[in-house]
């Protein structure tokens, strides 16, 4: 066939092009960086990474796609008032590697959600109308989080990672829905809901998901009013001092072209707004979401790309509500009428609560799937002019949102017959591959104290050899 030569000649064409454009020899020795560590991610685990290798006298790095470093931590400044709100991460377990971390940076934590005697919960509004339900009450959850608990207590490795054993235990299998049902545990379920948001349909989810993103810590911390958060309600001070650490080392508006870890050092070509670099470095660390169209650039494997493939998400959306005319002091979970558990079928609001801020209101919003940003702003505006129409409250039209967020791709998650074929063994599995290890909420939950543990459990191995 005639057309074979020529296509073999392009594919050696290819090549030899993806071997020369991460040919350090291709570049002015200004723009080759060379570093320890090569971190792709300048969020929660990856900032955590570059910080403790930096202490430890390594060399690293940073490459991240945005304008600032922190990830899903998002601090809203009030131009008015010049306070600050956080959107993103809010809280923080009463633990040492917290403690010692912001210690580092010398920024002060303070007990998160003490008693508010003004605080207004209005849990009877179902935003699909924006109407007051009639007849919902919700029971105290102690007994049903006491029973919870006792579920929890079966499964400590989940505190830690996705270390299960095999076969893996058919309860974490089971859909939320069935398993609540199966341990009586339906009073808990608003509390769940509430600090399980972004996890997409909560009742379908296998239950695996479900107790770790409300584990035995943030049980914890929720029963005893334990949660800390920084004192200036400010946490992307965190990310601001971790960059001023770091300086040159941090690569923002930065996204890899290409990748190549064959060899002895990976090689690591990005694009910076100031042209390309290649980063050659001893060892990789992947802190970004694993997702198949997050990885462009990346020379994966069959089986990196049979993995990171199976990767389905949820989506979560968090913004401050400006000139709504609801009082300051209102938190508005979304009840709905005649629903289980009174729970909304996503996508929809979460709730809308105080930031502390005059004039200022929180809003959540969640999704089994992503949706145009746009549309998801949409919905949440008409939500709020729904309060108005139906007289819950009486709504300005000039509500407006002062800032968005888009929290996507959230929560990765793979299918039950996965999980029980063994899929986060083989994820593991990857861990050390190709000098190249993962962090991040796919590799084990989204809490911010719980990841900093599990990047502190890989640093022995990354920093062998260094
Ligand atoms: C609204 C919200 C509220 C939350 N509240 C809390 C809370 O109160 N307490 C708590 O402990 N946890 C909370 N979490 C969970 C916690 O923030 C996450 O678990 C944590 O941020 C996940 O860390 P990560 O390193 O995996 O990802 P991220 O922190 O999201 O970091 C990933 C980073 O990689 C960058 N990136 C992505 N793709 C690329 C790419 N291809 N190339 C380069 N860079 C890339 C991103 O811009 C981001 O900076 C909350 C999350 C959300 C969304």
């Amino acid at each position: 066939m005639a057309f074979l030569p020529l296509l073999s000649t392009l594919v050696l064409a290819t090549v030899s092009l993806a071997a020369s454009i991460l040919d350090a020899a291709a570049y002015s020795s200004a723009s080759v960086i060379r570093r320890d560590v090569c971190i792709v991610g300048g969020g929660s685990s990856g900032t955590y990474s570059a910080i403790r290798l930096h202490d430890s006298g390594k060399t690293v790095a940073v490459v991240e796609s945005r304008d600032r470093m922190g990830g899903h931590t998002n601090t809203y400044a009030d131009p008015v008032t010049n306070a600050t709100t956080d959107i993103g991460v809010v809280v923080f377990h009463n633990i040492s590697i917290v403690k010692d971390y912001f210690a580092r940076f010398d920024i002060p934590l303070t007990a998160a959600f003490t008693a508010s005697n003004t605080l207004e919960v209005i849990s009877n509004i179902d935003y699909r109308s924006g109407k007051v339900v009639a007849g919902v009450k919700f029971n105290d959850p102690s007994t049903a989080l006491a029973a919870y608990a006792l579920q929890l207590a079966k499964y400590p490795y989940l505190e830690a990672g996705f270390d299960l054993p095999q076969p893996v235990p058919t309860d974490l299998l089971l859909p939320f829905g069935d398993f609540v049902k199966k341990y009586a545990l339906q009073d808990a379920v608003p509390t769940i809901f509430n600090f399980a948001q972004g996890i997409g349909d909560l009742l379908a989810q296998p239950s695996l998901y479900v107790l770790k993103l409300f584990g035995s810590q943030t049980l914890h911390d929720v029963i005893t009013a334990g949660f800390l958060t920084t004192a200036h309600k400010d946490n992307s001070q965190l990310y601001r001092s971790a960059k001023a650490v770091l300086g040159q080392d941090v690569f923002l508006n930065t996204r890899v072209l290409a990748t190549d870890r064959k060899g002895k050092y990976t090689k690591v070509l990005v694009q910076t707004p100031q042209g390309k670099k290649l980063i050659v470095a001893k060892k990789l660390i992947v802190a970004i979401p694993p997702k198949i169209n997050n990885l462009g650039g990346f020379d994966l494997d069959a089986s990196e790309k049979e993995l990171f493939s199976q990767f389905k998400n949820a989506a979560y959306y968090t913004g401050i509500l400006r000139h709504t005319g609801i009082p300051d002091n209102a938190l508005i979970p979304n009840v709905e009428a005649n629903s289980l558990y009174n729970l909304p079928q996503l996508p929809a609001i979460y709730d809308i609560d105080p930031t502390g801020i005059p004039g200022l209101l929180n809003v959540k919003f969640g999704s089994p799937y992503a949706i145009p940003d746009d549309e998801v702003r949409k919905q949440i505006l008409a939500a709020v002019g729904r309060l108005g129409a139906a007289g819950s409250f009486n709504t300005s039209s000039a509500a407006e949102l002062a800032t968005f967020a888009s929290h996507v791709p959230f929560e990765l998650t793979v299918p039950k017959e996965a999980i029980a074929a063994g899929f986060y063994e083989k994820l593991y599995g990857l861990q050390g591959q190709r000098k190249t290890y993962y962090t991040g909420a796919a590799f084990h939950v989204h809490d911010s104290g719980l990841l900093w543990q599990f990047t502190e459990g890989l640093l022995p191995e990354i920093l062998k050899d260094l």
